[in-house]
């Protein structure tokens, strides 16, 4: 679950609002986004992917808030980031997740095939 947002690396951007799927964001006029709706996290971790100053940090923990400080979550934040091969990582690390793509693919035009006999 959303954890924390370092105001210190923030730069305003408005990404993690726009990847949030739940709306767990508030954003002010700056474009500074505060935790509003914590609750609602799912724990997708998009915000962390889309975090241009890896200025975020997403507990693993998906049931329940964690109480975070932000100088022990600071080492991590950016890990997801770069551990999934994203952004200016895409170069050196190798991205496998990505490779569900076909997976998908393979399931939209099943169900698509489903859909047609019903
Ligand atoms: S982890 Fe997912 S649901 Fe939670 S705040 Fe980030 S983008 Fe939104
Ligand atoms: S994506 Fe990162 S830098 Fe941009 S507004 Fe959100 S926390 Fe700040």
């Amino acid at each position: 679950m959303i954890a924390l947002i370092d105001e210190s690396r923030c730069i305003d951007c408005g990404a993690c609002a726009e990847a949030c799927p739940r709306t767990v964001f508030d954003v002010d006029v700056r474009g500074r986004p505060t935790i509003a709706r914590q609750a609602d996290c799912q724990t997708c971790f998009l915000c962390e992917l889309y975090c241009p100053a890896d200025a975020l940090y997403v507990a693993p923990d998906s049931e329940a808030p964690e109480a975070v400080e932000l100088e022990a979550a600071r080492p991590q934040m950016g890990a997801f980031r770069r551990d999934h091969g994203w952004g200016e990582w895409a170069d050196r690390v190798p991205n496998e997740h990505w490779r569900m793509g076909e997976i998908f693919e393979r399931a939209r035009a099943l169900a698509a095939t489903i859909q047609t006999k019903t």
